[in-house]
């Protein structure tokens, strides 16, 4: 009884929906076709996450008094509140906001888990991680004579020692003058067996240095995996990222900052950029100057140069989300030239 009662009474509830909706047809079709164009126009970037690297047991690099992790989060929150001013309609998250790993986390590996995570779980549509670098090369001591001094020395004549004395130079030891400086921007090669690093022609002299950052070990990234994610990444998010990454190298060339330009790096390595493959969105990694390198710790430790880098990153978002309205006019892959 009870059960009859029910499903007349769902036929009926049934019938009076499929009413509605034939009422509703046109209406539903109307607001399916606002839906699309109002997505059609909509600029596909409402909320960015902004990724200072390193922090807490994890300082990264070392200039001669300030730490990566310090410096990196700086420029973050510098970014943040550019951003914010510029660009009020998007949503900006960062991975931390003090000198903490993300998450509360004491393992670093654990931590770049937890910052592609987050990305992935607030369904962001850009990933900005922000680093410096460092290399041996700016790090050389060397020594000079600054004099020279009398020595004892003993020769055997017979069965006496003979105590005598000659002039030996005094040497001091002192740090090399730093030489390399310099802005890069990381991205993934959109192939996952070429590209190890392919940039516009710039020296491979370079490619040394920038694995100082990556030093410690990164999480393992499974081969099958990763092809799988490089197709993808290929196919959606590659050409948005050269896109971002090359308009944030040409902003830090007009503030006057040496520019490395754009550099591919591959999946399988993925030495020191693990956060760009576990990412699903277009993303960039900034290495924003080279710590070890005077003038540049001085200017990205000054309140001028956290400005002029903050609106740089910034100007490069907003020319981005310009051009994701007209995709045609975004940055084809060129003929870059590949080296192992
Ligand atoms: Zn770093």
């Amino acid at each position: 009884m009870v059960m009859k009662n029910l499903t007349v009474k769902k036929n009926t509830k049934m019938l009076q929906t499929i009413k509605i909706l034939k009422i509703l047809q046109p209406v539903l079709l109307v607001c399916l076709f606002l839906v699309n164009i109002s997505h059609a126009q909509k600029p596909d970037l409402k909320t960015i996450v902004i990724d200072p690297g390193h922090g807490g047991v994890d300082v990264g690099a070392g200039g001669r008094y300030s730490r990566e992790a310090i410096l990196a989060l700086n420029i973050s929150l510098k970014v943040r509140e550019v951003m914010q001013k510029e660009m009020p309609d998007v949503r900006i998250l960062m991975t931390r906001e003090t000198d903490i790993l993300p998450g509360n986390l004491s393992n670093k590996n654990e931590a770049l888990r937890w910052r592609a995570n987050f990305a992935n779980e607030n369904n962001a549509d850009l990933f900005i991680s922000i680093h410096l670098n460092s290399t041996p090369a700016n790090q050389r001591w060397e020594k000079k004579q600054v004099g020279t001094k009398k020595q004892t020395y003993y020769v055997k004549q017979g069965k006496k020692k003979v105590a005598k004395t000659r002039t030996v130079p005094v040497y001091e030891r002192y740090r090399a003058p730093a030489t390399v400086l310099g802005t890069q921007t990381y991205i993934l090669a959109s192939d996952y067996y070429k590209g190890k690093v392919a940039s516009a022609g710039r020296s491979s002299s370079i490619k040394d240095y920038v694995d100082a950052d990556s030093a410690g070990g990164m999480p393992e990234v499974d081969p099958v995996e990763a092809r799988i994610k490089a197709q993808q990444y290929a196919k959606y998010f590659f050409q948005k990222s050269l896109t971002l990454a090359t308009y944030v190298e040409e902003e830090f060339a007009n503030i006057g900052r040496y520019s490395w330009g754009v550099w591919q790096r591959d999946w399988a390595g993925a030495q020191g950029i693990y956060v760009l493959t576990a990412t699903q969105m277009p993303s960039i990694l900034i290495e924003t100057g080279f710590i070890d390198h005077p003038d540049e710790e001085e200017f990205l430790n000054s309140s001028e140069g956290l400005e002029k880098m903050a609106k740089s990153i910034v100007n490069a978002v907003k020319r981005y989300r310009e051009v994701l309205q007209d995709p045609e006019k975004m940055i084809q892959q060129t003929a870059a030239t590949t080296e192992e």
